[in-house]
């Protein structure tokens, strides 16, 4: 992901609306691009602040962004989790395949 695909995506990702695929180029991009750091302060700052002013409520903005990245680190963490025990499943049952079609045919 460049900078200019970073910036599409920051709506996206402040509405938690980005796929697993994306999620994880913007969140990579992010923490290798100081730019784009500042950027997305910015338009959360923008989108999430005007929110909570029209809203009236009292909101720490760098602890609220740093709270929306975790949480979806933790998505993204769980994600790979959840893919990696569907390939370790999908070993086991081409292993079982493999051995029953040998069993069967000497
Ligand atoms: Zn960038």
């Amino acid at each position: 992901m460049n900078c200019k695909e970073f910036e599409k995506n920051i709506p996206g990702f402040i509405e938690g609306k980005l796929n697993y695929t994306d999620l994880k180029e913007f969140v990579d991009h992010r923490a290798r691009c100081a730019a784009c750091r500042e950027e997305l302060d910015i338009q959360f700052l923008v989108m999430e602040g005007m929110h909570h002013l029209e809203n009236g409520d009292n909101f720490d903005l760098q602890r609220e962004l740093d709270r929306r990245l975790s949480g979806e680190l933790k998505r993204l963490e769980r994600h790979r989790r959840v893919l990696s025990i569907w390939v370790f499943l999908g070993i086991v049952i081409t292993v079982a395949m493999i051995i029953i079609l040998l069993w069967v045919f000497l």
